[in-house]
């Protein structure tokens, strides 16, 4: 097995996008099959190791960045399968852990089919979107990562390779999971004893629902319970046209209207995306596309699946609704051909990198937020984040996936004194959106920066679920260590089997 000590080869393992700082370790492990990977685990305690797990370093909450742990690094296992067709109306395709997003997207639509969890970037790991849960744009009519998995291959932290299909074992009606492994023996554990939010999508903490399944405890986990090898992903065929849409209004009350309308109409148009720009996000993206319309308080960024037999139909419903909300019509962006939606892609992207080449200006990191509430609460949130940015004098932007009630409100500091201010506004954040009924994280996940908030999500009994389904399955607890669980609460009571 490759290992790689010298600073040169292991430093882009000791960062990820949070910009968050110091990350150190004694070198990378680099496995290429299971039995490598099992035996380094299993060998763990022996040989006082303890590891991070490393995808593609996309993450935006430190997740992969060691704090003196050993690194496994995922990048060797990157085989990719052939999409294999299983009724008329789906196929699924076998991936390794380290194969990016981008490959598996390009070879499935090259075959007719589409794998629909889509998180903006693609330069990710399959692996780790596993692990993370991820969503992104299209989760408004599919939902996350999870609803397309249905089959992995995870190794647990003692070095038992475990094949979980989904259906294969679920917890029975007391709530229980029983396994039988070579390396760990018999193991019956309780689901965690904790619900879930109200949202349409949560991603913090591990899962936990009546008669769950046991892979749903694993995807999402972020690498505190097993190294996700190989995965199954569920394929759907590729829709016939896609329509997309940028469109704008002078008024952010008719905006939301839209947006109520634009859910609303599932039976009909069934937009897969509906996502949002305030006036601020459109500042900076004027930057770049002079033909953002000065005037404009706000956009909201449509894709919506049809047929050569609908399209006309879909685009008039369309328009009649951008009408009937006082939308800018004229100035509005239709995309309509595959050249074009690239190009309003490309807008989308452009927002995170003009943000973060205006940041490369500056001394100080953005605060930005991944919180999401249901849906009748998502206005107390969107005044709230507005109101308060106005009061300090941010300057700040709010995007994204506004059809989930989750969007993203990103502090630009100018100075120490702002990013402390913003810091500390940021508490104020989550206990307005834990109030209202909403998560923590909708996507992003927690990693270790944002652990010590899943406190107040999940209050310290919550937390101690937690542990417990921690200390099950990694009893010496040499995997992910600082995710998801603030150290301390990994120092008490020990393991249950
Ligand atoms: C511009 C931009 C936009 C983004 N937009 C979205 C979005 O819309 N939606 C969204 O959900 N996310 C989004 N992300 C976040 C990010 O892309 C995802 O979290 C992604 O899953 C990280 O993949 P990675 O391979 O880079 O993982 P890394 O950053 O390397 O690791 C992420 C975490 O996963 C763990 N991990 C990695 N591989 C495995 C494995 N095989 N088994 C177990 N644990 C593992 C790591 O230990 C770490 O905790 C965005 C990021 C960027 C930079």
């Amino acid at each position: 097995m490759i290992y790689k000590t010298d600073p040169s080869s292991i430093r882009s393992f000791l960062e990820d996008t949070s910009n968050l700082k110091n990350g150190y370790s004694p070198g990378v492990f680099f496995p290429e099959t299971v039995t490598e990977l099992s035996e380094l685990l299993a060998t763990s305690v022996s040989s006082n190791r303890r590891f991070t797990i490393a995808g593609n370093g996309t993450g935006t909450t430190g997740g992969r960045i060691p704090f003196g742990d050993y690194v496994i690094s995922l990048q060797l296992f990157n085989r990719i399968g052939e999409p294999r067709q299983t009724d008329e109306r789906s196929a699924v395709i076998t991936v390794e852990a380290g194969v990016l997003l981008e490959d598996i997207q390009k070879k499935t639509e090259a075959n007719g089919w589409l794998y629909p969890p889509d998180p903006t970037e693609k330069l990710c790991f399959i692996g780790s979107t596993i692990a993370n849960n991820s969503s992104g744009a299209r989760t408004f009519k599919y939902g996350p990562t999870r609803n397309f998995i249905s089959r992995i291959l995870v190794v647990l932290p003692e070095g038992d390779a475990l094949d979980l299909s989904r259906g294969s074992c679920k917890a029975d009606e007391k709530g229980l999971f029983r396994l039988n492994l070579p390396i760990a023996g018999e193991i019956t554990f309780k689901r965690p004893q904790y619900s879930m939010p109200d949202t349409s999508k949560h991603n913090a903490g591990y899962f936990s629902t009546e008669e769950m399944d046991l892979i749903d405890l694993f995807i999402g986990s972020e690498g505190t319970l097993g190294v996700i090898v190989e995965a199954d992903l569920r394929l759907i065929p590729l829709p016939g046209t896609v329509l997309s849409a940028l469109v704008y209004f002078r008024e952010p009350d008719e905006l939301f209207r839209f947006v109520v309308l634009l859910k609303q109409s599932r039976e009909v148009l069934n937009p897969r995306a509906i996502e949002f720009f305030d006036r601020n996000s459109l500042g900076f993206l004027a930057g770049k596309y002079p033909e953002v319309p000065e005037n404009s308080a706000g956009a909201v960024f449509i894709e919506l699946e049809s047929t050569e037999n609908k399209r006309e139909e879909h685009l008039e419903l369309l328009f009649e609704l951008m009408e009937s909300c006082g939308a800018m019509t004229d100035e509005s962006w239709m995309a309509l051909d595959r050249e074009d939606q690239t190009k309003l892609r490309e807008f989308r992207h452009s927002l995170p990198l003009l943000v973060n080449d205006w940041l490369s200006r500056q001394q100080e990191s953005k605060i930005s937020t991944d919180m999401a509430v249901p849906d009748a609460a998502f206005r107390e949130l969107f005044d709230f984040y507005k109101s308060s940015c106005e009061q300090h004098g941010f300057i700040y932007i709010i995007f994204g996936h506004i059809g989930n009630a989750h969007v993203h409100l990103n502090i630009l500091p100018r100075n120490h004194d702002e990013f402390l201010r913003a810091k500390a506004l940021y508490r104020k954040f989550v206990e307005k959106a834990l109030q209202l009924g909403g998560t923590l994280s909708a996507e992003h996940g927690i990693g270790k920066l944002k652990s010590e908030y899943l406190v107040e999500m999940y209050k310290e009994s919550g937390i101690m679920e937690m542990v417990r389904i921690k200390k099950i399955l990694d009893p010496a607890l040499i995997l992910n260590r600082g995710n998801l669980v603030p150290e301390r609460y990994l120092a008490t009571e020990q393991p249950v089997k």
